[in-house]
C-alpha cells in the first residue's frame, strides 16, 4: 500500500511524537533511512506522518528531497514501535547504542530548600566540554537499572549543578539525600530540552517542582525581550525559595499556586484567567497531567508554540 491510500494517525499525541522526533531524534532516523529505504546518502531526514504500521519519512540527499514510507520492524503502539525500529535498524548496520557515561566527582550535597537538594559535582577530565544549563542526563540510582533523570541546574568550567526534588523516600530522592562528598556520581546520555521560540512572542513557563531547575536555567538565560510569565505549582510553600538565587530577567512575573488537588489541578485553573495569550508555551509535570494541560493550552491558544512535557509518573502500584 503506497502512503496515499493510507490514512495517518492524526492527534495531539502523534503531533508530539513527530515533534519531538524531528528536534532531537535525526541521527536515529538516519538510520533507519539507511537501513529501510534506497537512499544511502541522506543528509537530512524529517518524519511526516506516523500510520498504524509504519511512518513517512521525507529524506534530503545530494540527488534532492524524497519520500520514503519506513514500516514497523517491531510492532507495539507508535512511540514504541517507531524506538524499536530504529533499534532494529541500528543492530542492521552494526552502529552500537550510543553510549556516553560520565562520572563525576560530588564536591557537596547541601539542602536548597524544604524538598530540594542541591548536588554539586566536578566535571574533572569529562572531555565532552558541551555540558549546558537545562541538559537533562539519567543518572545512576542504587535500586533501579534506568537511573533517574535530572538537569543540569547550572554549569560553570569544570563544575556542575543538579538539584533534586526529595520526596515520599523514594528512589531518586534517597539516592540524592544518600550522597556523600567524594563519592563518584554516573550520568548517562544527554538530552536537551526541547523549548519553543520564545523570540515569538509574550511566553509562558509553567510546572511543577521536578521543572524548578529546567525553569530556573531558562530563566538565567533569557535572551528574548518579550515578557515571560511563570506560573508555579508547589506542594509546600517552603519551596517557593528555590527562585531566590535565580537572577530573573526584566518583566518576569512570577505566580507560586499551592497545589489543590492532583498535579496541574492548581496551574489548570488559573490558565483560563491569563492576562496575555502566550506565543510560547514551556512546561513540565506528572505525565498525564502535562497530557491534559497540553490539550486545553492547543484549544485556548491555538496559534501559540505548546510544549508540555511529562517528568514523571503517577506509580498507582505505589
Ligand atoms: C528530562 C527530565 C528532566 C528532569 N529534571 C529534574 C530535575 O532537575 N530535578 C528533579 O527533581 N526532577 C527532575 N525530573 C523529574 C525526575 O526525573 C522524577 O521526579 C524522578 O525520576 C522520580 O523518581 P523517584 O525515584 O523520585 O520516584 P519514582 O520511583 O518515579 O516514583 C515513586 C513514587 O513517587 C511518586 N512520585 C514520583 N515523582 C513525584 C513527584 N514529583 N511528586 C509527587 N510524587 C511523585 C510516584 O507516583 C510513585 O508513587 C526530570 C525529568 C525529566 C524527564
Amino acid at each position: 500500500m503506497t502512503t496515499a491510500a493510507r490514512q495517518p494517525i492524526v492527534n495531539d499525541d502523534m503531533h508530539d511524537i513527530i515533534t519531538h522526533v524531528n528536534e532531537g531524534h535525526v541521527p536515529e532516523l538516519l538510520h533507519c533511512v539507511k537501513a529501510y529505504t534506497p537512499v544511502q546518502d541522506a543528509t537530512h531526514v524529517q518524519m511526516t506522518a506516523v500510520y498504524e504500521d509504519g511512518m513517512e519519512l521525507e529524506v534530503t540527499a545530494p540527488a534532492g528531497l524524497s519520500r520514503h514510507f519506513v514500516a514497523y520492524a517491531v510492532p507495539g503502539p507508535a512511540h514504541e514501535a517507531i524506538r524499536g525500529t530504529v533499534g532494529e535498524a541500528m543492530k542492521k548496520l552494526g552502529v552500537k547504542p550510543d553510549s556516553r557515561v560520565a562520572h563525576w566527582c560530588l564536591t557537596e550535597n547541601r539542602a536548597l530548600t524544604a524538598h530540594f537538594r542541591r548536588l554539586t559535582v566536578n566535571l574533572g577530565e569529562d572531555e565532552r566540554a558541551d555540558w549546558r544549563p537545562g541538559y537533562a542526563c539519567r543518572f545512576d540510582v542504587p535500586g533501579h537499572e534506568h537511573g533517574r533523570p535530572y538537569t543540569l541546574r547550572r554549569v560553570s568550567g569544570t563544575t556542575a549543578e543538579v538539584d533534586v526534588y526529595c520526596h515520599d523516600n523514594t528512589l531518586g530522592s534517597q539516592w540524592a539525600e544518600g550522597l556523600q562528598p567524594g563519592e563518584t556520581v554516573t550520568a548517562r546520555g544527554d538530552y536537551q530540552e526541547v523549548t519553543p521560540d520564545f523570540s515569538a512572542g509574550p511566553a509562558l513557563l509553567l510546572g511543577d517542582e521536578t521543572a524548578l531547575p529546567t525553569i530556573a536555567a531558562l530563566l538565567e538565560g533569557w535572551a528574548d525581550e518579550h515578557p515571560v510569565r511563570v506560573l508555579l505549582e508547589v506542594g509546600d510553600a517552603a519551596d517557593q525559595r528555590y527562585l531566590d538565587d535565580v537572577h530573573l530577567p526584566a518583566g518576569a512575573h512570577v505566580s507560586w499556586l499551592p497545589r489543590t488537588g492532583g498535579s496541574g489541578t492548581a496551574l489548570r485553573e488559573v490558565l483560563d484567567a491569563l492576562e496575555t495569550p502566550p506565543a510560547a508555551v514551556w512546561g513540565a509535570l506528572e505525565v498525564s497531567a502535562a497530557k491534559a494541560l497540553r490539550k486545553h493550552l492547543r484549544t485556548e491558544y491555538p496559534d501559540a508554540d505548546v510544549r508540555v512535557t511529562g517528568y514523571w509518573r503517577v506509580n498507582e502500584k505505589n
